[in-house]
């Protein structure tokens, strides 16, 4: 099978897409993005790395963040987190606020925001502000395997100016004690979370130790029992209320972004990063989304294929 070649024939139809979805534009710098963008890298477990289009090109990786995030809380405080947020597919919006009030302030996952939230409220119990953007910061640098990733100021900074929906859910689940700590420490630091700044290529690589049951290149990042976990979320909880829809197009663990980005792993397999500003009803990468479809139907890597080698 020539990786190579499935993904250059994927971004070349992308490229000629003319139903794009719609840029995020609730800050300046996503909207400024031009929608004919896109990006796709998959790392394969040789360690070989397959990239189209506009792979090398930095994007905001948003609510991608959420899966590292909770990789560190887990590492923190293991499955105590449970106790704080559920691991059940929410079926509203990303930014739902209906859910919490009748669930008494728990979140449903850890994958909408005000599941990530409270992961985030999870790491400052031990870490500073500063501390956890930096931890975070060189968690994705190691896993990645390289030191330029960084943090869009401009990104958190926009979105600390209109984050007001992410203000309500932190403060309401302040009040029921799912966020125990300072409220606007929390959400600066998840501000600066969302900011993060990958290419579709640096995406693929941090996402390398989810594709080979904690591990890269021979050094464990978290045990085979979470990995698999965590991507078991990200198989049902990963694309907010389009999770089952992704699961029966593309059947793959994924996490999206407003940004446009998708990480997506094929466990045991591959490491996959698209990237596509324009985005569909509920806010994942319209054309990421077909970009997946495609490379799985081409490769047979969906993990309810079934695999009789
Ligand atoms: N920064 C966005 C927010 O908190 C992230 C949401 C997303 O990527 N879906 O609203």
């Amino acid at each position: 099978m020539d990786i190579t070649q499935i993904v250059e024939d994927i971004a070349g139809a992308m490229a000629r897409e003319t139903e794009r979805g719609k840029v995020a534009d609730y800050i300046a710098p996503l909207a400024a993005i031009a929608p004919e963008r896109f990006g796709m890298a998959v790392v394969l477990r040789d360690g070989s790395v397959h990239v189209a289009g506009d792979a090398e090109e930095p994007f905001s990786i948003q609510s991608i963040s959420k899966v590292f995030a909770l990789t560190l809380a887990i590492g923190a405080v293991g499955d105590q987190l449970w106790t704080r947020v559920g691991r059940e597919p929410s079926g509203s919006a990303f930014n739902s606020i209906v859910q919490l009030e009748s669930e008494r302030g728990r979140p449903r996952n850890p994958f909408i925001n005000a599941g990530a939230i409270v992961v985030t409220d999870v790491l400052l119990g031990h870490l500073e502000p500063r501390e956890a953007i930096g931890q975070m910061l060189r968690f994705v640098r190691e896993l990645a395997s390289d030191e330029t990733i960084r943090i869009d100021e401009e990104v958190a900074r926009a979105e600390q100016e209109t984050g007001f929906t992410n203000m309500a859910l932190a403060n309401y689940m302040r009040a029921f004690g799912t966020v125990r700590g300072d409220v606007a420490k929390v959400l600066g630091t998840y501000f600066h979370f969302c900011a993060l700044s990958m290419s579709c290529r640096q995406l693929a690589m941090a996402g390398r130790y989810l594709m080979d049951g904690g591990r890269v290149e021979g050094r464990r990042f978290v045990t085979e029992r979470r990995a698999r976990r965590i991507n078991a979320l990200m198989m049902s909880c990963g694309h907010y209320d389009n999770s089952g829809d992704f699961a029966y197009r593309i059947g793959l663990p994924g996490k999206s972004g407003v940004g446009g980005g998708i990480l997506c792993v094929a466990p045991g397999i591959a490491s996959i990063a698209v990237w596509s500003p324009g985005l569909n009803g509920n806010g994942n990468s319209q054309l990421g989304q077909m970009a997946l479809e495609r490379l799985v139907y081409q490769t047979g890597w969906s993990v309810f294929e079934p695999k009789f080698s």
